[in-house]
């Protein structure tokens, strides 16, 4: 009664985030009893559907469900980008929900291309990009989200700016959320299927993750930045590393670093391009509280304080609850990293992971060819746009300029947000950049996500080198060219090299001529925290639209447009085993996400499923005759894979594809499964699958098999009927049961294939309902 009374007091005194936080945890507490928790682990359980399902069924002692357990949990908010908003939000739509069931933003970034400079490449995008825009902002309208404009900021600086707080749950449809993990939030990138499913209200499933530790001891040097750790350690982890697993920072170094800096660290942790890691997250420490206090949110300080001065239930003190790990907790594995003797690192090219020390960057530049010349060199984007970034930028080009020296490479400076931007133009820094003849882009992503119109003349097919501080740099990721070598660093060392114009400057070490022919060698860089009068808030016309969700709105798309298109609801399953099914092509060799709906210019019709579904499996390799993206109807005839599906779907034709191994790997494209389902695909039957891809065709109502013996493989042909034997009984039975494959061939041959599948109880019942979105708007 005591225990109960006391967080009585508690939910009296906290806001209802953290009143449902600190109930959840004591309840966590009470299943666990003593077992240690690391700070994710009381965030993520905190957020539990219903704790005993998850951590009492699941365990014996709390600790092996790590790596096994489905959690089923309860984000707080979903935050999405431009790009993969147009299908979240067409598939919320087609739930017929007045409003999500929790808070949710829109943030329009990643269609602007950078070019001449913010306002004209800004006014452009805009006009490029009109009619995606407008149906974005008339969803926010109708549904109640908040909206941020073209300009306004690019999501992950955004999200930290106003959402983050800690000990949230968030979801963001963009692989590099965790940036938010600095401020102590668990953030996860999603895709807009999983988005969707928060936004309806249902548990949200992630398989409960590994914990792996990073020690941080010292203090940064001069010339080294928070940057500099993450480069490190994704050279240490490589790019499947953090598979599983949420990446825990703790020990004294954490104390020495910068909010933002924290956040960057987190930001290149994503799921799953750098080192594949579920979130990554660090303690709140005091330059948490500072940020807070800078963006204006001195409140949230006060909720954290008495948040982690409440005793909970008395005597144990890990009852209370601390935004950092128990002591004593431990962790699937540690990482050790001395910040003292860590040094700058420039990653690269073409992947995050290969780490080069500053001081080895020279000689292997010259061992390995690579230009010597550096092209560009582009700082700023969601990873490293701080005032502590900028500012320390801005020192170096204090010191050039008082040398006489200008950039010998072209160099562009992406803001994360309106108001870094406005805040650093009232302070003078970006007076300081443009008189370095540095280009300010809008405030959005730009060169580092492919929007960039190079001015520099470098054709596609040139070798060239650039250094940005961004945060991926897989070929073509800046300028469409697959032969830009693009080289990761902190802001500084682009900076600096970029003044020397050459990949083989070392700026702690060399030297430049001035044009007075001095030698000239740059000081250490040094910058603030934060500004010292609070952030400026920018431009009007770029703050957030937000509003109570208004059911009178129509949301904007026009019957004839080429990249919106309203989503109907797929039908539900058929009350009886699938017959009549015709096997549309057999695909042979690797089948990626990509190869079942490529990017690139495709890109452009995320949100019209009908135009996106023209290049279904358009580089699949037809097992039969060998060749690219061909399929042949019932009477002989040669079309493109796609073409078929569409011919089929016409004729009421349902049908399914066959193929080998690890289908669907590569990145948890949505559409993947969305195109073929829309074509009429039932099945797909493989020797195996992509953990991920085959959950993402269960929740679009497609239904995954795999061989019992890969042999079969060569016993189905393209064009057989097939019809499926215990399939419908093993749904209802809730996943249990065994399903076979009959298939006839022209010649009246029936074949009898056993097949596994890994369909749960719930999944059973998204596929009966048609969809997992079908069946869990229903259940609200
Ligand atoms: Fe993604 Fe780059 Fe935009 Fe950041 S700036 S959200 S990494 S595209």
């Amino acid at each position: 009664a005591s225990t109960a009374r006391r967080h009585l007091s508690t939910a009296q005194s906290l806001p209802p985030t953290y009143e449902k936080l600190f109930n959840k945890y004591s309840e966590v507490r009470r299943v666990l009893g003593k077992q240690r928790l690391t700070l994710a682990e009381k965030i993520l359980y905190g957020h539990l559907h219903n704790v005993e399902e998850s951590l009492l069924n699941n365990t014996d002692n709390g600790r092996s469900i790590r790596g096994r357990a489905n959690l089923r949990l309860n984000p707080d908010r979903v935050n999405m980008q431009d790009a993969s908003a147009q299908m979240a939000l067409l598939q919320f739509m087609s739930c017929n929900l007045a409003r999500p069931a929790i808070p949710a933003s829109i943030h329009c970034d990643h269609l602007i291309v950078g070019y001449k400079g913010a306002e004209g490449d800004l006014e452009a995008g805009i006009q490029t990009n009109k009619e995606v825009f407008e149906f974005l902002e008339s969803a926010a309208r109708k549904y109640g989200m908040d909206f941020w404009p073209p300009g306004a900021g690019i999501i992950h600086q955004t999200v930290l700016e106003n959402y983050a707080l800690p000990g949230l749950m968030m979801l963001g449809t963009d692989s590099h959320s965790p940036n938010a993990g600095g401020l102590t939030t668990i953030t996860i990138g999603v895709g807009g299927a999983d988005a969707v499913e928060a936004l309806v209200g249902a548990p949200w499933e992630l398989k409960a993750p590994k914990i792996l530790g990073v020690e941080l001891t010292g203090k940064l040097n001069d010339w080294v930045s928070p940057k500099d750790v993450i480069l490190r350690l994704a050279g240490e982890l490589t790019v499947r590393g953090g598979t599983g697993s949420i990446i825990e920072y703790f020990g004294s170094g954490v104390e020495t670093l910068s909010l933002t800096g924290k956040s960057t660290i987190c930001n290149m942790f994503s799921q799953p391009a750098e080192v594949g890691a579920t979130t990554s997250i660090f303690p709140y420490t005091d330059s948490s509280a500072r940020y807070l206090e800078a963006t204006s949110r001195s409140q949230a300080v006060r909720n954290i304080e008495t948040l982690q001065k409440f005793p909970g239930s008395g005597a144990d003190k890990d009852a209370y609850f601390r935004f950092s790990a128990d002591e004593g907790a431990e962790y699937d594995q540690v990482i050790r990293i001395d910040l003292s003797t860590l040094e700058p690192h420039i990653n690269g090219p073409f992947t995050p992971d290969l780490a080069i020390p500053l001081s080895k960057f020279k000689e292997t530049v010259k061992d390995q060819q690579w230009p010597e010349k550096l092209s560009a060199g582009l700082i700023g984007s969601c990873t490293n746009s701080s005032y502590e970034d900028m500012t320390r930028v801005e020192s170096l080009l204090k010191q050039a300029a008082a040398a006489g020296l200008k950039p010998s490479a072209d160099f562009y400076i992406t803001p994360g947000s309106e108001q870094i931007r406005a805040t650093l133009e009232r302070d003078g820094t970006l007076k300081t950049f443009e008189g370095a003849g540095g280009i300010v882009l809008s405030n959005a992503c730009g060169p580092c996500i492919g929007q960039w119109k190079r001015k520099d003349g470098v054709e596609k097919g040139t070798p060239n080198a650039i250094l940005t501080s961004y945060n991926r740099n897989f070929r073509g990721r800046n300028d469409g060219n697959p032969d830009t070598m693009n080289f990761l660093a902190s802001p500084e060392i682009v900076t600096a090299m970029a003044f020397a114009g050459s990949t083989t400057f070392n700026p702690m070490t060399d030297v430049i001529k001035t044009p007075d022919g001095k030698d000239f060698r740059f000081s250490a860089p040094h910058g603030l925290e934060g500004p010292e009068t609070p952030f400026e808030p920018g431009s009007e016309s770029l703050r957030v639209l937000s509003q109570e969700a208004d059911a009178n709105t129509q949301v904007a798309i026009s019957p004839t447009s080429e990249r919106l298109a309203f989503l109907d609801p797929f039908p539900p399953f058929p009350g009886s085993d699938l017959s009549g099914l015709r096997v549309l092509v057999k695909i042979t060799g690797k089948c990626t996400t990509d190869t079942i709906s490529a990017a690139g210019p495709w890109l452009k019709y995320k949100g019209h499923l009908p135009n996106i579904s023209t290049n279904t499996l358009n580089t699949a390799i037809n097992a039969e005759t060998g060749e690219v993206n061909a399929a042949y109807d019932l009477d002989g005839s040669k079309h493109t894979i796609p073409d078929l599906g569409q011919l089929w779907k016409d004729r009421g034709q349902e049908w399914l594809v066959v193929a080998e191994h690890n289908y669907g790997e590569g990145s948890a494209r949505e559409h993947a499964a969305l195109q073929p389902r829309y074509l009429g695909a039932r099945i797909v039957l493989v020797k195996s699958f992509a953990r991920i891809h085959e959950t993402n065709l269960k929740k679009q109502g497609v239904v995954p098999l795999t061989f019992e013996n890969e042999a079969d493989f060569d016993k189905i042909a393209a064009g057989d009927q097939v019809a499926t034997v215990g399939l419908y009984e093993m749904l209802q039975n809730g996943g249990k049961g065994t399903v076979q494959v009959k298939v006839t061939k022209d010649s009246g041959e029936e074949i009898l294939i056993p097949t596994k599948h890994a369909v749960t109880k719930d999944q059973a019942g998204f596929i009966l309902a048609g969809s997992a979105l079908n069946l869990l708007s229903k259940g609200l």
